[in-house]
């Protein structure tokens, strides 16, 4: 669509003799996906938003060419609709901070002109010129940033890990294999700035002594795969990769690595499985990878939004990165904010912001006038956050204590007349599908789970079942061996702690 409404555009401005003076930039997302198509106007920084073909010819000779807003834009069913906004006066934006966002919808991201006119390559340069390893160290440390895959490991301490390990060769990964259902920070990011995950992964190389990276990379993102390839390329031919980077003796380089879309793939060791040519499944854990990991040698993978806050946090200082989140999670997190709510899409908030914000300010509330229930945060593995807890400040720590998690960054939104069992079948069914079957908790553990909630829907269970799922799920919990089976029980559980009356219902009034 926002392909087409280009070509509307450069016709129109054809037509009125306006190709040379007017600069046409396509960007990455701006985060307010329910109103996309979007085109911002400069140095006015109006937008107009779901633009289609047939309103470039009105933007042009309204506001291009007389230099008068154009207020109302009309629409297929013949509604017009007030669509002049200035960007960051929406509601949406309010209360959102963009770090790892900051260039996503800013700059073009197939031009390293325009990453390095927004400070790019800066900070790899001071790191490079002026910091020793340990510097990186204590800076990231002191920023308290935090894995934002879904662990919240510290970061320094990764780093840290590999940095002492010896070796003749070490690696540098970038997971990007983004797969939990609604999820697309990543996407995002590698779309939108691609060469401020390069830019990270060189200054992770030069502390822990790498001299090689991969970024890690779901085939089904071919923009983000070819605007990645198109960064590395020019990265390299600015001298930001490869050898004596900015005069020093210090080397690195990187290559991409499709994925092949198993889940599972996202967690580190399969993922270094895959790299590695074998099939994606979890190695037991000790060793961790930055002692042994790809191909043996130490080796530290990190998400794409950790990479993409670290320029910044080399560049402003760790202390202006710790001066927003809360005690023990600092900075802030990007949500992928979906489901029963107005505003979909991408919002990037400090930490300690409440689900209740997030929904009603940013998500512009509930469509119909509809009641919250609850909402589902950190995936296929995380767990539903009730009304009650509507106000928690959402970190790390308080997510886990009402028994979500922050995962990647998924946020789904129900409202009163989502069923929360269906939730919960719907999310086990996704990890049961994605299972790498290589361990029997997880590969028959889950399965026995989903025929629970089978028969529960099916009206068909005993009360004594829902004891019997809880320790299933405990079971699955504490004998699988990774992260996804691990976490896979936490939609049943969660929805059982704070709704097990509908389970009960499903039980009693079926008899
Ligand atoms: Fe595979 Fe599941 Fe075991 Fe992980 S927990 S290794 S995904 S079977």
């Amino acid at each position: 669509k926002s392909g087409e409404f280009v070509d509307a555009l450069k016709e129109e401005l054809a037509k009125n003799e306006l190709t040379e003076k007017v600069n046409i930039v396509k960007t990455g997302c701006f985060g307010l996906c329910a109103q996309g198509p979007i085109v911002i106007i400069y140095p006015e920084a109006v937008f107009y938003h779901q633009v289609q073909p047939k309103h470039a010819k009105k933007i042009v000779s309204d506001h291009l060419v007389k230099g008068k807003l154009v207020e109302k834009l009309l629409y297929h069913d013949n509604e017009t609709k007030e669509i002049i906004n200035k960007l960051m006066d929406t509601p949406f934006y309010h209360k959102q901070k963009r770090v790892a966002l900051r260039n996503c919808g800013r700059i073009n991201p197939e031009k390293i002109e325009e990453y390095i006119a927004f400070d790019g390559y800066q900070a790899l340069a001071k790191v490079v010129n002026d910091y020793s390893r340990d510097d990186v160290l204590s800076t990231l440390e002191t920023s308290g940033l935090r894995g934002r895959g879904g662990a919240g490991f510290p970061t320094f301490m990764k780093w840290s890990f590999a940095k002492a390990s010896q070796s003749d060769q070490k690696y540098v990964i970038c997971n990007a294999d983004e797969g939990d259902p609604g999820a697309f920070m990543d996407r995002s990011v590698l779309e939108g700035d691609p060469h401020a995950v390069i830019e990270a992964m060189a200054i992770a190389g030069y502390t822990i002594g790498a001299n090689q990276g991969y970024i890690y990379v779901r085939a089904e993102y071919p923009i983000a795969v070819n605007r990645l390839r198109i960064a590395i390329k020019q990265a390299r031919e600015e001298g930001v990769l490869g050898d004596h980077i900015f005069g020093s003796d210090f080397s690195f380089d990187l290559d991409l690595r499709l994925g092949a879309g198993a889940f599972v793939c996202g967690e580190e060791t399969a993922l270094l499985e895959s790299i590695e040519g074998h099939r994606g499944e979890p190695r037991p854990r000790p060793p961790f990878p930055a002692v042994k990991g790809l191909f043996g040698k130490p080796t530290i993978v990190n998400n794409v939004e950790t990479l993409a806050n670290i320029p910044q946090i080399i560049l402003k200082g760790p202390e202006w990165f710790a001066s927003f989140g809360t005690e023990k999670s600092k900075g802030t997190k990007v949500f992928a904010l979906g489901g029963k709510i107005q505003n979909t899409g991408l919002v990037e908030i400090p930490m300690g912001t409440t689900l209740r914000e997030i929904v009603e300010d940013i998500g512009g509330g509930i469509p119909n006038g509809k009641k919250f229930k609850a909402a589902q945060t950190g995936g296929p593995s995380g767990g539903c956050i009730p009304p009650e807890h509507y106000d928690v400040p959402i970190d790390y720590e308080n997510l886990k204590k009402i028994g979500s998690m922050m995962g990647s960054g998924g946020l789904i939104v129900m409202d009163e007349d989502n069923c929360m069992v269906d939730i919960a079948k719907f999310f086990l069914e996704f990890t049961v599908e994605e299972s790498c079957g290589k361990c029997v908790p997880c590969r028959v553990g889950t399965k026995r789970l989903l025929e629970l909630l089978d028969k529960i829907t099916m009206g068909k269970a005993t009360l004594d079942d829902l004891d019997k799922m809880e320790e299933l799920c405990h079971h699955i919990q504490e004998n699988s061996l990774c992260g996804l089976g691990q976490t896979a029980p936490n939609p049943v559980l969660s929805t059982l702690r704070y709704f097990r009356e509908e389970y009960e219902a499903h039980v009693l009034e079926r008899r």
